[in-house]
């Protein structure tokens, strides 16, 4: 019988030229890992820092279905090295499944190995607890509530609405499960402030800047649900806009900012940027028209798709083209019933939209698809995507970058095989270690 190892090693000696790092990665993120009781964090009191659950649930099972691994709450991220594969440091963010062929464990001598099939294929260094995360605001909430930083550090991740307006069946994204995240967090009786009050954010970003003395923190993303009406009684671009006024006022150009928000009309694009904004995420998710209209059925609604990418051209006349950066899903291109039978034709139409967007000077860049098992695609393709396809499309992502002589984007570390942070996919991973970086 073929082995999930068979699988990797076949995949690493058909596509020699994408990292190896690369290859463990997208199947982690692909399919989760398990982790040994070892090796949980004991929640905010340890020594680790814990995941934070920083928008999206990124987990294969429900928290009630974890038990023991989401009470004791497992760690941010991981970071993998040696092993059989002699790999270089990798950073991979934590999607927990009890069921993947992939565990973490500590050995008899303490440290921290992954195993694949039952083998030791890397040591596993854990994210330390970092200093601002021991400490509190004045109301008493943790930093890793209000401001969790991801990225080993890299990137302050600012969901500050927790919930998406588009609601239900007939809007919400066919993969994604923030407003299931918000409700099992709740239900558990966990913290989980649905709309971040400004001053919190300001307070939390305060500590961290007094104790990240190392200097690891570098961005910020401001992001959230979307809004179709209003939230405190602001519109879209309203709402995500006042807290980058208040960071910039109160930071200026302290870390690179980021917004993930709709693709919104030019007006309230320039607002952003006016505001020190230097990176917009208008996110289109999956490229092909057909499966855009069933996944993303609210975005169809309310903006359509042509006009979608219509407005991203447009903001990259306000940004500039390199600050423009739309993030797609990678995988739900091939999620049953609807996406692509066959590797070729999901990469023939993913390539499609690259080119589309990098003729023009525009990097997207992608996260895994993780099939969380509360969304529709989920439920039907608990398996995700075939590793063969996150493979050819790293591959595709690179050519095509090159072919319209693009660099790395900015705002995302360095990139190159042992020295990217990105951790919910491995385009950085994948990309030359000299390549240069504009931030
Ligand atoms: S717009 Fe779609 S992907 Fe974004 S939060 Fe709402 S449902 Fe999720």
């Amino acid at each position: 019988m073929r082995t999930r190892t068979d699988l990797v090693e076949d995949l690493m000696g058909r596509f020699p030229h994408v990292p190896r790092e690369a290859v463990l990665k997208e199947d982690l993120l692909r399919g989760g890992m398990a982790f040994d009781e070892s090796v949980l964090t004991d929640g905010d009191d340890g020594e680790v820092k814990p995941k934070s659950y920083f928008i999206f649930s990124f987990d294969h099972r429900t928290l009630p279905e974890l038990g023991a691994a989401a009470l004791r709450r497992p760690p941010e991220e991981v970071v993998l090295t040696g092993g059989p594969y002699d790999l270089r440091r990798t950073v991979v963010s934590v999607r927990v499944n009890p069921d993947s062929p992939y565990r973490v464990m500590a050995g008899e001598d303490g440290v921290a190995r992954l195993h694949l099939d039952g083998r030791p294929i890397a040591d596993v260094g854990l994210p330390p607890m970092p200093d601002y995360y021991r400490h509190t605001l004045t109301n008493g909430k943790s930093v890793m509530e209000v401001a969790p930083t991801i990225q080993w550090g890299y990137l302050i991740y600012l969901t500050v609405f927790r919930v998406c307006q588009y609601f239900g069946a007939k809007e919400e994204c066919q993969y994604c499960d923030i407003n299931h995240n918000w409700r099992q967090h709740k239900a558990a009786g966990r913290p989980y402030t649905g709309v971040k009050p400004v001053d919190e954010v300001l307070e939390a970003l305060e500590i961290i800047d007094r104790y990240d003395t190392t200097g690891t923190s570098h961005a910020y993303t401001l992001t959230g649900g979307s809004v179709t009406s209003k939230v405190d009684g602001l519109a879209e671009a309203d709402f995500y806009g006042r807290y980058a006024k208040a960071i910039e006022e109160r930071f200026p150009g302290r870390w690179i900012g980021k917004v993930v928000a709709q693709a919104l009309p030019r007006a309230d694009v320039q607002r952003f940027h006016d505001y020190g904004v230097r990176i917009y995420h208008p996110n289109y998710e999956v490229w092909d028209k057909r499966l855009f209209e069933l996944y993303c059925p609210g975005k169809e609604r309310y903006v359509g798709r042509e006009e979608w990418h219509r407005r991203i051209l447009d903001s990259a006349e306000v940004f500039g083209p390199r600050n423009v950066i739309p993030n797609f899903v990678a995988g739900i291109e091939m999620a049953e019933p609807f996406g692509f039978t066959t590797v070729d034709e999901a990469i023939a139409s993913t390539a499609e939209g690259l080119q589309y967007f990098m003729s023009c000077g525009i990097l997207p860049r992608f996260t895994t698809w993780c099939p969380e098992p509360t969304t529709p695609l989920g439920r039907t393709n608990p398996q995700g995507a075939p590793l063969e396809y996150h493979i050819r499309l790293l591959e595709t992502y690179r050519a095509t970058m090159e072919a319209n002589g693009l660099s790395t984007p900015p705002g995302y570390g360095p990139p190159g095989a042992g020295n990217a942070v990105f951790s919910v996919s491995s385009f950085m991973d994948t990309l030359p270690a000299d390549a240069p970086v504009s931030a």
